[in-house]
């Protein structure tokens, strides 16, 4: 796991605002490739640097490694074939922009109890800036899907029921050494399903297992686009793993080039006030820290 903790060095080089914005990136972004998110690899580096990012994350889904061949939905992730055609796509948009923009090669990976072994040997192939863990799936069900609100929909027994197995699987997935980066960490808020206390309760235990395993949570402003209509974390979540010094990455999940950056001056007020001063990327699975720029 990447625990070294590096200035960017980028920062402050010259003095201007403009460079000192450049030192963020965008950690979590997905292209067609997927199958659910519109816009070419191209489109979204574009749009990374008309935003005025350093670097940009393409993190598109692994392939759904746990699940039998014909269980695989091609609109949630890539064909297992497509897989190094991908790392090569993402690594030679890294060398056409060299010097403009730095693109990172990155996976989002879902985490699956009992399928670690599979999935450490996957990430092992490829030379990843950035591995991002999700939990989407639950004991044989989507988390996120739109399909299972009806479950959802059951009552608030059952919704703080769903919380309590996502949370046990969430620490797992921390614990697991696998990722760098924990992403939308309090996912089944996003239908607007909330448990009666935050991670059923379990709340300090995610934190600790978050920090003793110095995996870094991303500050997403994905929510705002989903029925919940707020960042993940919530800002209580992220005031407790702020206060245990967890490091923080911004990420818009972006699933169309217009979304690259979204609303990034708002999370960085956000992090003002919660009162953290640096943000991070990752290179090559190493931990960078940068000062976090004031709002724009
Ligand atoms: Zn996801
Ligand atoms: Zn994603």
């Amino acid at each position: 796991m990447p625990v070294k903790d590096r200035q960017h060095p980028l920062d402050g080089s010259n003095g201007q605002g403009r460079l000192l914005l450049r030192t963020l990136a965008d950690t979590h972004t997905h292209t067609a490739r997927c199958g659910h998110a519109g816009g070419e690899d191209e489109a979204y580096v574009l749009a990374a640097v008309e935003r005025g990012l350093g670097a940009i994350a393409v993190t598109d889904h692994l392939p759904l490694y746990w699940l039998p061949e014909e269980q695989r939905d091609p609109t949630l992730a890539m064909a297992a074939h497509e897989f190094p055609r991908y790392v090569e796509a993402v690594l030679q948009l890294g060398e056409r922009w060299r010097g403009t923009i730095e693109v990172l090669l990155g996976v989002e990976a879902d985490f699956v109890a009992g399928a670690e072994g599979q999935l450490g040997e996957l990430l092992s192939r490829y030379p990843f800036d950035v591995v991002l863990g999700s939990v989407h799936w639950l004991e044989g069900w989507w988390v996120d899907a739109p399909g299972s609100v009806a479950r959802y929909r059951r009552g608030q027994e059952e919704v703080d029921a769903i919380w309590d197995a996502y949370t046990s699987t969430l620490i797992q997935a921390a614990r697991s050494g696998l990722f760098d980066v924990l992403a939308h960490l309090d996912l089944p808020k996003k239908f607007g399903f909330r448990p009666s206390r935050p991670f059923a309760g379990r709340l300090e235990e995610v934190v600790a297992a978050i920090r003793e395993s110095g995996c870094a949570v991303e500050l997403s402003s994905a929510g705002r686009r989903k029925p919940v209509g707020e960042d993940y974390p919530s800002l209580e979540v992220l005031h407790a793993l702020a206060t245990a010094g967890v490091p923080l990455v911004l990420a818009s999940d972006a699933h169309a080039p217009a979304e690259v950056g979204f609303a990034f001056s708002e999370l960085l007020r956000t992090l003002h006030g919660v009162g953290v001063a640096q943000v991070h990327l990752f290179r090559r699975r190493q931990r960078l820290a940068v000062p976090l720029p004031a709002p724009c």
